[in-house]
């Protein structure tokens, strides 16, 4: 059975004082509810990794990182790679995330690159993918994502999918205020079900989970994850509020 997971992305936010005042909001928030089949993330940015890891320890908040270079270690400044992050105690990583790609020029190639990496250094990948409005609008949403999944994840050996979590992030709904619908995100996960299912087969398109991202809130997480094939999701500015956080995660 695969399993919910609601992840939050706190890209270039929080200083330290805010990260142990979020981490702590984020435990004590969860203490009490029933999570058997729920995971709980946080990504916050590189340098409150220490931190958050140590104040989420003994508790089910996981800590996860936003990025890692592909290479284990090098002249390449400003990096970080999967080897590090690995060794002060993160097991997962965003990879593909849209900014990503926009601002930072992240094609496929070195998506593809950066997942075997990841994979490699034992670490769980958080692989973001997702359509651009002008896509959408000439309809070619399908085939974006099929790409995009295509030429980064489907060189990978059926048992590496242990390790995958897909998110499906349209670029048009990521920071905007606009949520994909529920009908929407619902035809997505099932098309990329079909292609792994093709891919691979029946049994690990069924296995693997596939997160929602795109202004998720408390008011609509729950009509969101209630589609068949949408196991939670990965979220932005509303991971930056406990409570907002919290709430969503109950809507699971
Ligand atoms: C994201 O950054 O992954 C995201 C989904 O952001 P937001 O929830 O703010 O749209």
């Amino acid at each position: 059975m695969r399993k919910n997971i609601v992840a939050g992305n706190w890209k270039m936010n929080t200083n330290l004082k805010e990260a142990k005042k979020l981490v702590k909001g984020v435990r004590k928030g969860i203490k009490k509810l029933e999570l058997d089949s729920t995971r709980v993330i946080i990504a916050p940015p590189f340098v409150n990794l220490p931190t958050a890891i140590k104040r989420a320890k003994k508790s089910k908040v996981e800590v996860a990182a936003q990025n890692m270079h592909q290479a284990t270690s090098g002249a390449f400044t400003g990096e970080v790679s999967g080897e590090m992050l690995k060794g002060i105690g993160v097991q997962t990583v965003i990879l593909g995330h849209s900014e990503r790609r926009a601002y930072f020029g992240e094609k496929d190639a070195v998506l593809k690159e950066k997942v075997d990496s990841a994979l490699t250094q034992e670490l769980e990948v958080i692989f973001c993918f997702g359509e651009e409005l002008k896509d959408r609008q000439a309809d070619k949403h399908f085939k974006v994502v099929e790409d995009q999944l295509k030429k980064a994840l489907f060189h990978l050996e059926a048992n590496s999918y242990k390790n995958i979590i897909l998110a499906y992030e349209p670029v048009w709904a990521i920071g905007t205020g606009e949520t994909a619908s529920p009908e929407q995100a619902q035809e997505i996960h099932a098309h990329v079900r079909t292609l792994l299912a093709k891919k691979y087969d029946e049994e690990l398109a069924e296995s693997v989970s596939i997160l929602y991202g795109g202004s998720v809130k408390p008011a609509n997480a729950k009509e969101l994850f209630a589609n068949k094939d949408v196991d939670g999701g990965l979220i932005g500015g509303a991971a930056l509020k406990a409570e907002d956080f919290i709430a969503i995660i109950k809507s699971i």
